[in-house]
């Protein structure tokens, strides 16, 4: 009888990688799937964060890049460091579109406001669908998942706390950006 693999690209999300034990969880399913002969290994070819000014060009390359044999899906994973947070990425048709530059002297997306923070190195570019923090660990933060958020329009500092308001359906909502763990909240 000739076996036929089969994969589970299909149903395995992109996620986050918040706890160690999510960390454990996704390291033993990729090596499990690499064991099997269904996903390959490859270091990663496309940097997913790119930032430039005048002085610096920096790239950033995810932790490992895994290709399924079966049906040419890339997966992108970064390892996290916490307090920053890792991630797992899915590109299904196997191309590679998950690269981010900001180029912080002339940028061809422009940035609505940019903040340098008042309690660390992290500077804050803040566009239309997400915020982009450059400093000791580059995160992206994209909108609000919740329903009706339609863009970012502003973002400012009160009392040391970094405020950061969505337009949304019905009007504005404000959330706290926590800095040290660099998620919204809120208020
Ligand atoms: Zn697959």
């Amino acid at each position: 009888m000739v076996q036929i693999k089969k994969c589970l690209c299909d149903i395995k999300f992109e996620t986050e990688i918040n706890s160690l034990s999510k960390l454990e969880a996704i390291k033993n399913y990729f090596n499990e799937q690499k064991e099997n002969g269904i996903y390959i290994e490859e270091q990663a070819k496309t940097p997913y964060y790119v930032y430039e000014d005048v002085n610096e060009h920096k790239e950033y390359f995810a932790s490992k890049w895994y290709i399924c044999t079966i049906c040419g899906c890339l997966w992108e994973i970064e390892f996290p460091d916490f307090p920053a947070k890792g991630f797992v990425r899915k590109y299904k048709d196997g191309l590679y579109t998950g690269k981010t530059v900001v180029n912080a002297n002339e940028t061809p997306k422009k940035p609505i406001k940019i903040i340098h923070s008042q309690n660390c190195d992290n500077k804050y570019y803040m566009f239309s669908n997400e915020i982009f923090i450059h400093g000791k660990n580059n995160k992206v933060i994209g909108l609000p998942i919740e329903r009706g958020s339609i863009c970012f329009c502003d973002m400012y500092y009160n009392s040391d706390i970094l405020y950061v308001v969505v337009n949304k359906n019905k009007g504005y909502v404000t959330y706290i950006l926590n800095e040290r763990d660099l998620v919204m909240q809120k208020i």
